[in-house]
């Protein structure tokens, strides 16, 4: 499940495991503002197809769909023979980026969290995930 991001008006960041149908419901900030989705690193999502930001649109692209809605408008073509090589290179290493940031992220807002006694509301939250 992956990690969406919320931000209330205060500018707190609260972590949330979310399914894809349930990334809409936002969650309360521990200050006691209602937070609005935000979208600070690219979420992890495991779905048929591994996913990737589009090197030409910058948008995360997170399954056969969407790859196919990408190409179409950004006018692209898939990868063919010999480029495909450079490809997987660069997607591992854009791989170990990503699983940098998420655990900066959720070590940042754990950080974030202790340091709130209102904070245990939504530490739980995280907790349980
Ligand atoms: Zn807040």
């Amino acid at each position: 499940m992956p990690i969406y991001e919320y931000m209330c008006p205060e500018g707190h960041v609260v972590n949330e495991y979310r399914t894809v149908d349930e990334r809409e419901r936002v969650p309360e900030c521990y200050c006691g503002h209602l937070t609005k989705k935000v979208i600070l690193s690219p979420p992890r999502v495991f779905s048929d197809y591994e996913g990737y930001e589009s090197p030409v649109s910058g948008k995360w692209i997170a399954g056969r769909r969407a790859r196919v809605e990408d190409l179409k408008q950004t006018g692209c073509r898939p990868y063919e023979a010999g480029e495909r090589q450079e490809f997987e290179r660069r997607r591992v290493a854009v791989d170990r980026e990503l699983d940098k940031t998420v655990d900066e992220v959720v070590e940042r807002s754990m950080e974030s969290l202790t340091q709130h006694d209102e904070g245990s509301d939504a530490r739980q939250q995280l907790m349980r995930g």
